[in-house]
């Protein structure tokens, strides 16, 4: 028998469809792990919004059965077949289907493919790594298509929607950095100090762009990052200058888009979709070293939390729930 480690294993009461699920912690071996050629010993694992919805079965992110969620991971390989590391290799995972179809980061050891780990930029921790986690690594992802398509700080501003969230907090401090005016959409105005800390110049209520608007109106922002999506997503577009851009990563307020085509056939505006899942390696060591050079570890440090790995559910559901600050980190060794 293997090395025996804790685990979060959701599991379900049959194969139906909406059949009830169970989130329990349990003790397995390495021979109870999924196939791969490298077990990492996982040092931290996060809480994404979509670990929330596997966990709460609130949607079907969970497609095999049971799992052990955790869509990203940090640590040290342990043990590989043949792979491009060595033993000791400080390692971060993000994506792949890792916690959805393979097992993922809500345990103390996991075996993967050695093609789907990034090597860590030596100047970041594996906690710093989770601090970061799927949500900071979609951030950067965001800037760096905006970069693509030639927002730059002098174009004029970028607005952040979701801001208080995972993904917002980290694009801010971000885009601050780098030296955009950044105008944070938040539903928690009372948040505003914590958003001006990252570097928001300015705080609107998300209930500004949560109203069915006008197609086109006033140019507010040369750049967006989105993570709501929904009628959200049909303003921001509608209140970007010409020749803007706005990248799309989100569904929290909804998976629909009721949007018109005059701010592209008008205005030249470009609407970019952001996909951190699948990303090609080349894509992804690139938003590792940015975010190794680009994100202020002290802001970093103010957006998370730390739980232990007993504490995910909680924070599963109240992330769901809009609930949760910034990034939520999960010291699976606690
Ligand atoms: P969080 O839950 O941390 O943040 C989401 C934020 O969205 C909330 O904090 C809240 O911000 C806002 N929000 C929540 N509900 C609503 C609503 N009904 N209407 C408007 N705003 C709402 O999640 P993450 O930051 O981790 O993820 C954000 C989104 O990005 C999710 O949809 C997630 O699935 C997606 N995502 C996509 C990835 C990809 O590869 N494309 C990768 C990572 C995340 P506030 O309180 O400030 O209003």
């Amino acid at each position: 028998m293997g090395d025996l480690f804790h685990a979060v294993l959701v599991t379900r009461e049959s194969d139906e469809k909406n059949a009830p699920q169970h989130v329990n912690d349990v003790e397995l071996s390495t021979d109870d792990l999924m196939e791969g050629d490298v077990v990492v010993a996982v040092d931290y694992s996060t809480v994404n919004y979509k670990d929330g919805l596997a966990l709460t079965g609130t949607s079907p992110v969970i497609r095999h059965w049971p799992m052990i969620p955790g869509i990203d991971l940090a640590g040290t390989v342990e043990a590989l077949d043949g792979a491009d590391f060595k033993t000791g290799d400080r390692v971060v995972l993000n994506g792949w289907g890792v916690g959805e179809t393979h097992y993922g980061g809500f345990a103390q050891k996991a075996r993967v493919k050695s093609d789907w780990l990034i090597p860590l930029p030596a100047s970041i921790s594996t906690q710093q790594a989770m601090s970061i986690g799927t949500a900071g690594y979609t951030a950067m992802l965001c800037v760096l298509e905006l970069e693509r398509q030639g927002v730059t700080p002098d174009k004029g501003a970028v607005v952040v929607t979701g801001a208080a969230g995972g993904v917002g907090s980290v694009a801010i401090a971000l885009l601050a950095h780098l030296g955009y005016e950044v105008i944070a959409s938040t539903g928690r105005v009372a948040e505003s100090s914590y958003l001006k800390d990252l570097g928001a110049n300015e705080i609107i209520d998300r209930s500004e762009l949560s109203e069915k608007g006008r197609p086109l109106g006033k140019q507010r922002w040369a750049g967006a990052v989105d993570t709501v999506g929904s009628t959200t997503l049909a303003n921001v577009l509608a209140a970007t200058a010409y020749d803007g851009a706005v990248t799309a990563c989100g569904l929290a307020g909804g998976g629909d888009l009721p949007a018109t085509v005059m701010p592209f056939i008008l205005r030249d505006v470009v609407l970019t979709g952001v996909d951190s899942v699948m990303a090609p390696k080349h894509k992804r060591m690139n938003a590792w070293q940015r975010l190794a050079k680009d994100l202020d570890l002290a802001k970093l440090e103010s957006m998370t939390t730390t739980v232990p790995l007993s504490g995910v559910l909680d924070v599963g559901e109240r992330i769901i729930n809009g609930k949760v600050r910034g990034r939520t980190v999960v010291d699976v060794n606690s």
